[in-house]
């Protein structure tokens, strides 16, 4: 019996990855592959789970749970973020470094797809812990990392301050520094300029493509925003600057709207100072922040969580274009139902890649030493997103598809393409 036996890929309930695994079954039966292609890549290559044990400040020890998968190598070596969630689950993980391989493959980045997880609420420990758990977790993972393995970069509840301690960790024990085995590193410590906003540029450039495809101009267009984190920010702060009113934005402590525009620069002040969107002065408090789902928006971006467009919530949904800056924001069943009132749902893979774009552009400086300015980095992040976004936009037309099938099936094509290339070992 093999672990697909176990897990079945249709399931009354659906999960994160059974609902990667769906996706896969529907990119292969579309190209016509045959099923060996699927069973090769619904499994993850390598998957290691550690335990950390962690001394806490006042002394005593906790044992915490990490995993690191590494789903795919054929055309690189692993690439995806560390997530620091007390939700991390092993099969959550799988599914997002499925999704990181789909994606390096969309982006024509050469990586393979990997993720990170340890399951720790951040915001309870001190950051003296933190660095002690990051520590001992790289050096537990450390067999499987590397700049030519597998490249960790942040996530949920990581930052560039843990991509420091996990290249100085992985150095130290290697007697030197190896600048390339993670990115979203500080700039003073061998980062990429315009890594930090790397992924709201991309939400942005795509954001603004699809609502060309629709026919509505930035100017006048409005938007809202769930997460106000490393993503959502400044997806809020780009679309502000191309002249969308950005009309409300969420965090994990309540949402806040203002019909005329958030003035987004001050909004950013006022979360530097107190730490949440909450109490913006000229905002409104929405009552229930998951309220926030349903403005009625030209554009919805998703930043925050796994899921919250659902069954329940996907039929108030008013807005035309979803814009997912979070990964799996919006499950199958609200997929359809989003198509159904012909809403455009830009997929995760699409949206939000321009993190690992450039992080590799940051692997390929750190691997040369040589280093890009801003503007050239900013460039040809502009470059590839609208190639991507041109690629499947074409294929969903030509193939009557939607955006996320049309985005799966690229990627496959390009991931089973290298596999028929390099043949079966032995
Ligand atoms: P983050 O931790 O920096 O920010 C998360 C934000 O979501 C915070 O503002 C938090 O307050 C908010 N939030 C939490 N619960 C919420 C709730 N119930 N309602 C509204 N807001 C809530 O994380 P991030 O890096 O911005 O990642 C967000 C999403 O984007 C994740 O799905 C992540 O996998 C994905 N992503 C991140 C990157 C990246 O470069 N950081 C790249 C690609 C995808």
């Amino acid at each position: 019996m093999t672990e697909l036996d176990t897990l079945p890929t249709t399931p009354l309930a659906t999960t994160p990855l059974a609902d990667a695994r769906d996706a896969l079954r529907a990119a292969v039966d579309h190209l016509g592959y045959e099923n060996s292609v699927y069973e090769m890549l619904a499994v993850a290559r390598r998957e290691l789970t550690v335990s950390i044990p962690l001394r806490r400040d006042d002394g005593s020890v906790e044992i915490l749970i990490g995993h690191r998968v590494q789903h795919n190598f054929s055309r690189g070596p692993g690439k995806g973020g560390l997530r620091y969630d007390p939700a991390v689950t092993l099969d959550e993980v799988r599914a997002l470094a499925m999704l990181m391989t789909w994606k390096c493959a969309l982006l024509d980045v050469p990586y393979g797809g990997a993720k990170g997880g340890i399951r720790i609420d951040p915001r309870n420990y001190s950051k003296a812990e933190l660095e002690r758990v990051t520590r001992r977790y790289t050096s537990e993972i450390s067999p499987l990392l590397g700049p030519e393995i597998d490249i960790p970069a942040p996530d949920v509840g990581t930052d560039e301050q843990t991509m420091a301690w996990m290249m100085d960790t992985y150095s130290v024990n290697r007697g030197h520094t190896v600048l390339g085995v993670v990115t979203g590193k500080p700039v003073s410590l061998g980062g990429s300029l315009g890594r930090a906003s790397a992924t709201s540029r991309g939400v942005a450039h795509i954001a603004l493509a699809a609502m060309s495809s629709r026919g509505i101009a930035p100017h006048g267009a409005s938007a809202a925003i769930q997460g106000f984190g490393k993503v959502g920010r400044g997806a809020a702060r780009f679309l502000a600057e191309a002249g969308l009113r950005v009309t409300a934005v969420s965090d994990q402590y309540g949402a806040i709207e203002c019909g005329a525009g958030l003035n987004v620069a001050a909004l950013e002040v006022h979360v530097d100072r107190t730490g949440s969107v909450v109490g913006f002065a000229g905002s409104t408090a929405l009552a229930d922040k998951d309220d926030l789902l349903f403005s009625e928006v030209d554009v919805l971006v998703p930043a925050a969580l796994e899921g919250v467009i659902n069954a329940e919530t996907a039929s108030r949904v008013h807005a035309e274009i979803v814009v997912e800056g979070a990964n799996g924001p919006t499950t199958p069943e609200a997929d359809a139902i989003l198509a159904e009132r012909g809403c455009l749902v830009v997929p995760d893979i699409l949206a939000n890649a321009g993190g690992v774009v450039v992080s590799y552009f940051e692997w390929v400086q750190a691997n040369q030493a040589y280093w890009w300015s801003a503007d050239e980095v900013e460039q040809r992040l502009a470059e590839r997103m609208t190639a991507a976004w041109w690629r499947v936009a074409e294929h969903a037309t030509y193939r009557q598809l939607s955006l996320r099938d049309s985005a799966t099936s690229l990627a496959v094509q390009t991931v089973a393409a290298s596999h028929r290339m390099r043949g079966l070992y032995p």
